[in-house]
């Protein structure tokens, strides 16, 4: 991702410029929610990996706190035991996962780069959830399709998280539905993209904004259009949308 980053000429910190992820009224709101309700049930574990996380130049590509308590209740709530997810980085939406399944659960998980997670792994072996992740190393696309090629695979994950390159969104989403359960969903991440998505196609917006905006607006027409799925957009974190496979 680093290397992308600098070949694109992204500037990550450019970010900053567009406020905190959330889309609430205020960042005072947003605090307010972090405070009340999110950091008094973060576990000692995930607050760790934030911590972690704060410290990467890239952290703002983590999910956000208010998010993680939202899949690990949403995961609770399917009684989700075979999951996959799609962008680990340091793993703070892996940890929320992990936690909301049951002891015998598996997550696989797939990135490019494993030195984030590996960098992480020590807080996730001593919160005693690491024999739940298979992880492995490498561009997700090709994963999926090995997957595919064996049918005792198809139809057999509960959940799918997707946060990832971008413009591979619909790559993963053909792939995914053969993968996930009918009744099993996925979660695209990002999928209102800063608040970039509503707004006039000439508003300067950091490059790394205006670069996967295209995507975002593509992927966000294809699923609600897709008679596959029935969808919801949350707007948790920078935007979820859930897909709830139904054929
Ligand atoms: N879900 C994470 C954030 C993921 S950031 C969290 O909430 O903390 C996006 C991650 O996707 C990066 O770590 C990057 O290395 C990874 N990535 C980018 N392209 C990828 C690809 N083609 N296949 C797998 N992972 C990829
Ligand atoms: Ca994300």
């Amino acid at each position: 991702m680093e290397a992308k980053i600098k070949a694109e000429g992204w500037e990550p910190q450019d970010t900053k410029e567009l406020g905190s992820k959330s889309l609430l009224q205020s960042d005072a709101l947003y605090q307010y929610v972090l405070e009340t309700t999110v950091y008094p049930w973060e576990p000692e574990c995930m607050k760790e990996i934030r911590e972690i996380t704060a410290e990467h130049p890239l952290g703002f590509m983590s999910v956000t706190p208010d998010e993680g308590q939202f899949l690990n209740l949403l995961l609770k709530m399917i009684s989700a035991k075979k999951t996959m997810e799609i962008g680990v980085f340091t793993g703070y939406s892996l940890l929320a996962t992990a936690l909301a399944l049951p002891d015998d659960g598996k997550i696989l998980a797939l990135d490019i780069d494993r030195q984030n997670y590996d960098h992480s792994l020590p807080v996730i072996q001593k919160a005693g959830v690491s024999h739940k992740i298979d992880f492995r190393e490498g561009p997700a696309l090709p994963v999926l399709d090995k997957l595919l090629a064996d049918v005792a695979n198809h139809g057999t994950f509960d959940f799918v998280f997707v946060d990832a390159d971008k413009d591979n969104y619909l790559n993963y989403h053909e792939r995914l539905l053969d993968l996930v359960k009918v009744g099993g969903l996925i979660g695209y991440d990002n999928t209102l993209w800063y608040g970039s998505v509503a707004l006039p196609p000439d508003t300067p917006v950091p490059k790394i904004i205006s670069f996967f905006r295209p995507f975002v607006l593509e992927i966000n027409k294809a699923l609600a259009a897709d008679p596959r799925v029935e969808i919801c957009q949350l707007p948790v974190g920078d935007g979820i949308t859930l897909c709830r496979r139904i054929k």
